[in-house]
């Protein structure tokens, strides 16, 4: 099962004070408890943001002009955004893949915390970085799957870090994040390393729908930590739309530059 071992309960409360009561809380803990900036350590100033000025201006944004598709960002500042001579070539599954920032420091590194070092306090940063970007819409009708993680993974880790971050992107519509839909079914060494061919042979019929009526004549926004080379979000996006979903749209909070 695709569940957070992290008690779910003590993640959503995490949210929701983030969202809700973050500011002002902090702003009176900060009087007697300066917070510092979790990446430089820096005191900040009370009830602001959680890094410091200094820390999101490093935050290096994906600016458009970007493929329409993938997503990347395209050298030609001058044409805006258009489909990439890649995805003209052989259009990948999903409709779209889009990611907020690119997976350098200081966001790989908050990244990293969240995933190997389990330190779920990273996540208000990361709110902040993806608050550098206007809100992602959803519309009603659209469902939000995380890229799952294989069940000893999961132990392992406590916790997804992808259904942590969808959480994190559309705090208001949890309701629409289909948790135990799509599911890892087979063990899967880590991709990086790999080249193009061994990344899909190792993802090969690694994932699959367990309620396709879920996603059947449906949008999925499909949630994942980092785009490397969009192996893995493509498989799942396969397995999305063998069973029945209309289209898939791809979020990532960090992406790999090429
Ligand atoms: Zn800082
Ligand atoms: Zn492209």
């Amino acid at each position: 099962m695709e569940k957070d071992l992290v008690p779910a309960a003590y993640l959503d409360r995490m949210l929701s004070e983030l969202i809700f009561l973050r500011k002002w809380l902090r702003g009176a803990v900060d009087l007697l408890f300066p917070a510092a900036c979790p990446v430089c350590g820096t005191n900040l100033p009370p009830g602001g943001q959680i890094l410091c000025s200094p820390c999101l201006q490093d935050v290096a944004l994906i600016r458009s002009p970007l493929c329409s598709v993938c997503g990347r960002e395209l050298p030609d500042s001058t044409a805006g955004d258009h489909c990439c001579g890649r995805c003209l070539r052989k259009s990948p599954p999903y409709i779209s893949a889009r990611g907020v920032g690119h997976y350098q420091s200081p966001l790989s590194g908050l990244l990293h915390r969240l995933k190997y070092q389990g330190e779920t306090s990273v996540l208000p940063a990361l709110r902040d970085v993806i608050d550098l970007l206007p809100p992602f819409v959803l519309q009603e009708e659209e469902r939000i799957v995380p890229v799952p993680l294989y069940a000893s993974r999961l132990r392992q880790r406590g916790f997804n870090q992808a259904l942590v971050l969808a959480k994190l992107f559309f705090p208001t519509r949890k309701d629409h994040i289909l948790v135990d839909t799509l599911v890892r079914v087979r063990h899967t060494i880590p991709q990086t390393g790999l080249d193009g061919i061994a990344r899909r042979k190792n993802l090969h019929q690694a994932f699959s729908v367990r309620f396709p009526e879920r996603v059947r004549r449906r949008t999925i926004v499909l949630v994942d930590d980092v785009f490397t080379t969009g192996t893995t979000v493509s498989e799942c996006s396969r397995m999305l739309l063998r069973a029945g979903a209309d289209e898939v749209r791809v979020l990532t909070l960090a992406r790999v530059r090429e």
